[in-house]
């Protein structure tokens, strides 16, 4: 009896990882500033459907998200940016995109 719970407690969790890893993207960090109208700054990209990324080398991981406002908050607090010196990519993170 208590095998059988045991078990169908394990394929939840399977279930709501699977949803977990849907859900989030893998953004990014371009180590190089771009122009924007108000300054250069730092953009975010979400890797996984970005038509605009920068080159590999470029690249700063930054981790999986739910959202670009999660992974902008997390590359201001990893690398001590101020907050306008980070900006969303138009193409991916239009939702975070400032200038
Ligand atoms: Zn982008």
């Amino acid at each position: 009896m208590s095998y059988g719970k045991i078990h169908i407690s394990v394929c939840r969790t399977d279930i709501l990882l699977e949803i977990n890893f849907k859900t989030m993207a893998k953004y990014i960090l371009n180590r190089n500033k771009q122009d924007s109208p108000n300054g250069e700054n730092y953009e975010v990209h979400n890797e996984e459907n970005c038509v605009r990324l920068p080159l590999q080398d470029n690249r700063i991981n930054l981790g999986y998200f739910y959202n670009c406002k999660d992974a902008m908050t997390a590359a201001i607090s990893k690398f001590s940016k101020s907050k306008s010196d980070i900006d969303g990519c138009f193409w991916c993170c239009n939702f975070c995109h400032k200038e």
